[in-house]
């Protein structure tokens, strides 16, 4: 490594921000601070890079999705290095870059050249500023980490019912020929790695077409099941007549179907009539008497009473609220209740059953079905309270 910058040790930020055709000089890289000839061997340096791009097509929801290609445009140089990104960014010049004639400018160079041939439609016109000077990278910074935090307050408050149109994904049917994801802002595509902003995003940058299609809602037919006709007419057509209605927040009724990638799969368990829920990565049989892979073997297609989902659907507000939501929950495993134990409580509060987290049991508790029923009685589970589903 010749000099280094970020990775906890010099203050960094990457911000792409959208701006107005006339507003930016197209090509214009600027270096404000000292570049690299100045800087001594072996040394962390401030940096940061503001990328600032015009298109008719673009718009603010596509921001970050660009801003997150730097991380790899940078790591496309042969003697240059990038993780991590936002204000945790790393970036490292070798020795043999330096030697080559690498500047702070070229950075700039390599991003407007990527960006500009990678979305001709979002991006016509794009500018680059890098700052390497410490008072005006601590500036900048400040106000990135303002931009950073209102992104993600946007994602954090969105509800199904705030927006008019949801997105497909169907990238998996390239193994799974019929099958559907109906991502939803309260609900991530099945394998954990499609959200709603990034289904939006994948349908704008791929210019309309690709996997990520949107999905006219129309009108409700059951708010609490979560079923709009347009979802079902989708649905239909996308699953090349397979299924024919889905009810997104339902593991009872046309749940929605499940491919092969899945993070976790909740199961109904009719002895407590609550729901178990088990990761990938638990390897170990649980109370339903199967492991994982068993399960995972067993669902296909659209199949009551399991379903395979995202870690991030557990704490959603609209988790199988058709079936009576979270409170069903009886056991999962312990690694993946500790990932999601804040938002577990929250949750639980949120329903009126804020010691739902320690009810939950998971395998330290019960491995089998009576000592997971005794432990229900034993903490007084709210699903003692709830009646039985029908498939
Ligand atoms: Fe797309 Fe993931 Fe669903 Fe596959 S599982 S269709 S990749 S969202
Ligand atoms: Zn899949």
């Amino acid at each position: 490594m010749y000099v280094e910058f970020g990775g906890g040790k010099s203050p960094y930020f990457e911000l792409l921000q959208m701006r107005e055709l006339a507003e930016i000089e197209d090509g214009k890289v600027s270096v404000v601070g000292p570049e690299i000839d100045v800087m001594r061997e072996g040394k962390a340096y401030p940096l940061g890079i503001l990328v600032e791009v015009a298109g008719k097509s673009m718009d603010q929801s596509v921001e970050s999705a660009l801003e997150r290609r730097i991380h790899e445009i940078i790591n496309y140089g042969e003697e240059t290095w990038h993780i991590a990104q936002r204000d945790r960014g790393w970036v490292r010049v070798s020795k043999e870059g330096f030697r080559k004639g690498l500047k702070i400018r070229h950075f700039g160079t390599m991003i407007q050249h990527v960006l500009r041939s990678d979305y001709p439609d979002l991006v016509q016109k794009i500018q680059v500023t890098i700052f390497t000077e410490e008072g005006k990278v601590k500036e900048m910074l400040e106000k990135a980490q303002k931009i950073y935090s209102s992104r993600d307050a946007k994602l954090a408050y969105l509800a199904d019912e705030e927006v008019n149109k949801f997105y497909s994904c169907i990238l998996c049917q390239s193994f799974s020929p019929n099958h559907v994801c109906v991502v939803t802002p309260e609900r991530d595509g099945l394998c954990g790695s499609v959200t709603y902003s990034d289904a939006a995003t994948g349908h704008k940058i791929r210019g309309g077409a690709g996997a990520n299609q949107p999905i006219a809602i129309g009108r409700i037919l059951d708010g609490d099941r979560g079923e709009w006709e347009g979802v079902n007419r989708f649905v239909k057509e996308a699953s090349h007549g397979e299924t024919e209605r889905v009810n997104l927040y339902s593991l009872m009724s046309y749940p929605t179907t499940s491919c092969g990638c899945f993070e976790c799969i909740s199961i109904y368990l009719p002895e407590c009539h609550g729901i178990v829920i088990v990761s990938r990565e638990f390897k170990e049989e649980t109370p339903v008497g199967m492991r994982f892979s068993t399960l995972a073997g067993v669902i296909g297609g659209q199949t009551p009473g399991m379903l395979g989902h995202s870690k991030k659907w557990i704490t959603s507000r609209k988790f199988f609220r058709a079936d009576g939501g979270i409170k069903r929950i009886v056991w999962m495993p312990s690694d993946l209740k500790e990932l999601l134990r804040d938002d577990l409580r929250r949750r639980g509060s949120e329903e009126g059953v804020p010691d739902l987290y320690d009810k939950i049991a998971d395998e330290n508790q019960a491995r089998k079905l009576e000592g997971l029923l005794d432990w229900l009685k034993r903490v007084k589970h709210p699903v003692l309270n709830l009646p039985p589903l029908e498939h």
